[in-house]
């Protein structure tokens, strides 16, 4: 299953049109696009019968439209520092014993494409897997953890590097990536099903057409399932909070000299077999 929020509004991709989820239901699922993952499996359920794509059709193709960030409110929002061993590296950190946890305060999260501005400092992009809860998850062991995803979109961790990292600052990775815009998700979330190996995924990013990330999210050093049972095991994850998964090598403020963003770049990201972010970077 695909889903979208369009216009505000929760759709199902059936075929290459969305389908509108409260008309094609006949008012069974309500239109909030972040309430869609709280009735996740019912809703599975419901878009497996012929009527979900007939009566709610809206003709308009994810293609055609400028679509809203598919998980626009979630109560939590977790991220992963050092997640992939090349980018531990560049970072000249060791590898944790532990997925290293922060989060992205949940105003951060941005539409798919659009306008990311830039407050003072040194910002910075990461490609990044984002997980969706669909399922209630405390205490869940790593062999049961797909059941608890709903699925996997596209992210960007947008960092503002000096607040993150620098002195007379304590570091303050929390605020230093919750900047307005500093969580763009989407343009969909596939569900785990759809992919052949939903493990190991290609992704990367590009700036005005130059490839700045490209790697496998199979070399991430707490998979999928690793990081939601580490999570539940202190947390209770709840339909709809997303899980940023850490970012692999690349990044601007490693490379030498410095990548950082600029006004007027063009910022691309994408996850195969979910699609890709397009973003402009403004003042
Ligand atoms: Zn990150």
């Amino acid at each position: 299953m695909r889903a979208v929020n369009h216009d505000g509004r929760a759709g199902l991709v059936i075929g290459d049109e969305i389908v509108d989820v409260e008309r094609g239901s006949a008012g069974r699922f309500g239109s909030d696009p972040q309430a869609l993952y709280d009735r996740w499996d019912e809703v599975r359920e419901w878009a497996a019968t012929a009527g979900a794509v007939v009566a709610g059709r809206t003709g308009v193709r994810p293609g055609d439209v400028r679509l809203a960030a598919p998980v626009p409110s979630p109560r939590q929002v977790f991220a992963i520092g050092l997640n992939y061993r090349a980018h531990a590296q560049e970072a000249g950190i060791e590898e944790p014993p532990a997925p290293m946890v922060f989060t992205k305060f949940p105003t951060c999260i941005g539409a798919p494409s659009g306008e990311i501005a830039l407050p003072p400092g040194s910002v910075d992009y990461e490609a990044e897997l984002v997980v969706v809860i669909g399922r209630r998850a405390e205490r869940v062991a790593a062999s049961e953890a797909w059941g608890h995803v709903a699925g996997l979109t596209v992210g960007q961790d947008i960092s503002e590097r000096a607040l993150q990292t620098s002195r007379p600052h304590p570091p303050q990775y929390s605020l230093a990536k919750s900047h307005p815009a500093f969580g763009p998700i989407g343009p969909v979330v596939v569900s785990p099903d759809e992919f052949d190996d939903p493990g190991d995924l290609a992704i990367g990013c590009s700036l005005n057409g130059e490839e700045m990330q490209a790697a496998r999210t199979g070399d991430m050093i707490f998979d999928v399932p690793a990081l939601v049972a580490y999570l539940s095991s202190v947390v209770t994850l709840l339909p709809g909070d997303l899980i940023f998964t850490g970012t692999p090598s690349g990044v601007g403020y490693a490379r030498r000299p410095r990548r950082l963003l600029e006004s007027g770049d063009q910022l691309v990201t994408w996850v195969e077999g979910i699609g890709e972010m397009r973003h402009r970077i403004v003042p």
